[in-house]
Order: C-alpha cells, then sequence, then structure tokens
C-alpha cells in the first residue's frame, strides 16, 4: 500500500511509497508502458537499495477506457489524477468524430497545467541532420493556455466572426476583410509571469545560464511585446538577486553567477537555434512560438522519437510520451520506449528524486552507445543491432551503474 503525493507550501512531500497514476495508452502504448514501468521500478530499486517504491495505479483512457466503460476519457480518471497530483500516460488515439473531450484538454483545464516542460537534448550516437548535435541542451517552457491556441476562434462567415468584425469596425474602426475567420489572441500578464517564473525557478535550481523569452513582440506589440516586457518585470521583482538582464551585462563584466535574463525575437531565435545552439539554455516562450520550437529543437537532435514532456501546474504534473500510438506496430514489442521512459526522468526530478532520474539517463546514454536499440535508431545506426523494447528496456537497466 502506498501514500499519497501531497504539495504544501509551494513545495512536493513525496513519501517513500507514493501512488502513482498511470494510463497506457493506446496502440503501441501497453508496450512501451511494461519497458518503461520496468525501467522505472529496477531504477528506483537500485538506486534507493529497495528503500523507495512508486505503487502504479492504472486509470483508464482512449480505447481501453471506451471498451470498459464506453466512455473515452471517464470521470474517475480525472478524479483520480486530481486525487494524487502526478500522472504519467502513454499516447492516445484521437478518436475520430465529434463530441470527445480530448484528455489533454480535459486535464489542463482541470488541473490549471499552465507550463508545457520539454528538455531537449542530444544523446550520443543518436543520428541527427546537425554537424554538432550535442551543443543544443535547452529546456523549453511554453505557456500552455493562452495565446491563439486559447480556442476562441469562429469561422469565416460565422454569426460571430462576422459580429466581431462589425463591432471592432464600428467601435475602433479597424479594417478587417468582410467573410474573415477571426481567431483572438489573448495574453495575460499573469498567465506570463508564472510561466516566466516558473522557467526562472527551474534555472536557478538547475544552476543553468540564462532564460531566454521568446516573442514576436517587434510586430504583436501588446500581446507579445508583452510577454517581454512582464518577463523582465517578474525576474526582476520576485529574482533581483539572482538574475541578471542580458542588457545590464558591460564588456567584461561578468554575471555575477546569476541567470542571465535575455529576449529574441521568434524568427531569430530559430535562427539562432541551428548557428548557436550552446548560447541557449532554458527558453520560455507564449504557446505558439513554444510549440514550433519544441519540434523543431527536437528534430536537431535527431526527432520526437526520443523527445519527452511534461504539462506542469502548481502542485499537479501530468508527463507524457511527445508521441502518438505509431498504431501499426501495437503488440510487436518493436518501437521505442525512451519518450516514456524520459518523461518519467522529469516527472522523478520534478518530484527530487534526482537520483532516479540521473540514474535513467545514464541508463539510456549507455543503451544507445552500446548500439542495442529498437528498429527506428537501428536502421540509422551503423553497426547497430536491432533489439525489441523489452530488450531495449534491460539493456538501460544493465547500464545503471
Ligand atoms: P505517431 O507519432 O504515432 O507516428 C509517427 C511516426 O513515428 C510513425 O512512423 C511511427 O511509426 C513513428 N513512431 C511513433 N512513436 C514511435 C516510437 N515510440 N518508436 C519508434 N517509432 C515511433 O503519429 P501519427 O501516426 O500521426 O498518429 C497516430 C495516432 O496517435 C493518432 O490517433 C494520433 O491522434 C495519436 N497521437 C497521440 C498523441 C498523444 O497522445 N500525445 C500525440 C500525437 C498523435
Amino acid at each position: 500500500m502506498g501514500d499519497r503525493i501531497e504539495f504544501q507550501q509551494g513545495r512536493w512531500i513525496v513519501p517513500d511509497r507514493p501512488i502513482i497514476p498511470f494510463i497506457e495508452g493506446d496502440g503501441t502504448g501497453p508496450d512501451i508502458w511494461r519497458a518503461a514501468r520496468r525501467v522505472f521500478d529496477a531504477v528506483v530499486e537500485k538506486v534507493s537499495k529497495g528503500r523507495r517504491r512508486v505503487e502504479w495505479l492504472e486509470v483508464l483512457a482512449g480505447e481501453k477506457a471506451f471498451k470498459a466503460t464506453n466512455s473515452w476519457l471517464p470521470e474517475a480518471t480525472l478524479d483520480a489524477i486530481r486525487a494524487h497530483r502526478v500522472a504519467i500516460k502513454g499516447p492516445l488515439t484521437t478518436p475520430v468524430g465529434g463530441g470527445i473531450r480530448s484528455l489533454n484538454v480535459a486535464l489542463r483545464q482541470l488541473l490549471d497545467l499552465y507550463a508545457c516542460i520539454r528538455p531537449v537534448r542530444y544523446f550520443e550516437g543518436v543520428p541527427s541532420p546537425m554537424k554538432q548535435p550535442g551543443k543544443l541542451n535547452v529546456v523549453i517552457f511554453r505557456e500552455n493556455i493562452e495565446d491563439v491556441y486559447s480556442g476562441v476562434e469562429y469561422q469565416a462567415g460565422s454569426e460571430q466572426a462576422d459580429a466581431v468584425i462589425r463591432f471592432l469596425a464600428e467601435r475602433y474602426g479597424a479594417k478587417i476583410r468582410s467573410g474573415s475567420a477571426i481567431g483572438i489572441k489573448p495574453m495575460s500578464k499573469f498567465g506570463t509571469q508564472r510561466l516566466v517564473a516558473k522557467a526562472i525557478q527551474y534555472a536557478i535550481q538547475a544552476r543553468c545560464p540564462s532564460v531566454t523569452l521568446v516573442h514576436k513582440g517587434n510586430i504583436m506589440k501588446f500581446t507579445e511585446g508583452g510577454f517581454r516586457e512582464w518577463g523582465y518585470e517578474v525576474a526582476r521583482q520576485r529574482f533581483g538577486d539572482q538574475t541578471v538582464p542580458e542588457a545590464e551585462l558591460g564588456p567584461g563584466k561578468g554575471n555575477g553567477g546569476r541567470v542571465v535574463i535575455k529576449d529574441r525575437i521568434t524568427d531569430a531565435m530559430f535562427a539562432q537555434l541551428v548557428l548557436r545552439p550552446d548560447e541557449y539554455s532554458v527558453i520560455a516562450a507564449p504557446n505558439l512560438n513554444g510549440d514550433l520550437l519544441s519540434d523543431a529543437a527536437a528534430a536537431q537532435v535527431g526527432g520526437l522519437g526520443l523527445a519527452p514532456g511534461g504539462n506542469v501546474g502548481d502542485g499537479y504534473a501530468v508527463y507524457e510520451a511527445t508521441h502518438g500510438t505509431a498504431p501499426k506496430y501495437a503488440g510487436q514489442d518493436k518501437v521505442n520506449p525512451c519518450s516514456v521512459i524520459l518523461s518519467g526522468a522529469m516527472m522523478f526530478e520534478e518530484l527530487g528524486w534526482t537520483d532516479v532520474a540521473a540514474a535513467i539517463i545514464r541508463g539510456i546514454e549507455g543503451a544507445i552507445a552500446s548500439k542495442r536499440v529498437t528498429y527506428d535508431l537501428a536502421r540509422q545506426l551503423p553497426g547497430a543491432t536491432e533489439v525489441s523494447t523489452s530488450q531495449f528496456a534491460e539493456c538501460i537497466i544493465e547500464h545503471v551503474r
């Protein structure tokens, strides 16, 4: 029997036997979850010498839930995740047809998971299109709730779109072509500052050199420009002793051990990540910029197959593989389990089990270096031996020293 994880005064309180709900996912989800759970249990046991153990609690979503309960997302699943605060999930099929709530949207709203966190780093040996992929090592904090993804959008020719166009024209003289579709881009100081504060807190704790605010404030002055201004403001007001704006770093002046806060225009940032990746560490971005940057950065280090992710709020977090269900390989014990395993490493790090997180990463580094890898990596790595999902998991465990 395990105990619940609690969150008090901004801190996780994690028992030695925490109960953590999991959704195994559809398609290849059960294959990769089985492998991931095997790795998590073995590493926790090894690192803590048997003192700690996760009590996994299965909760249903997706096809498995639909078969058992006739609902793609039973209320009981949402209740369990809310009660236990931290959960991990495999990929889910997006059912075709209307009226189905997406789990991610439901959880984001229910638990206010306002930061989507995506670490992007290179694992030695993974095929990459870049000459020096190891130079990229960033953690992207993407705002998860506001911006053009807030869902306030009206179809071209709809009553709502036409009413908004008319209102803006009559009241403010705005010129919008009639019959246009309309999307609203709300960005608040509150939403920006809690996201940027989370990124800065992470940078301070993990001893990262900088936090870069990525925005298109040269064009969208009040929304994206607001993101920049409010970001610098929260750095100054809440972390004044531990941060310094890049503009205040004169020639020959060091940063005095403080986290440097910089900002870059979105388009320039894409170029920078290709040309000078080692100048960036933690990145804080509004929703759309962050979405685009996350996948572009992941591609530089060898693709989405290895990319983990977490949706995090205050006292709640849900971690997930960032790829889909790869249905054609379902049940074949074939696909790469690294994305969900690395998401687990992020989860353990957030919960303060940093020794477990570090050991998982050592295991993955070792397994990839040994060139006994799943098909997706094996077909691109000269001299590699293809192994199954479960054999790859054993190989990861062997390399946890
Ligand atoms: P996908 O990510 O499942 O597949 C894209 C490609 O990547 C395929 O060639 C696949 O074989 C490969 N791939 C995916 N995961 C892999 C792994 N672990 N190891 C090796 N190769 C892997 O994307 P898709 O085909 O567009 O979507 C399939 C289903 O997944 C759809 O129902 C979609 O809605 C869903 N999906 C879910 C999530 C999620 O739950 N977070 C994310 C994306 C897509």
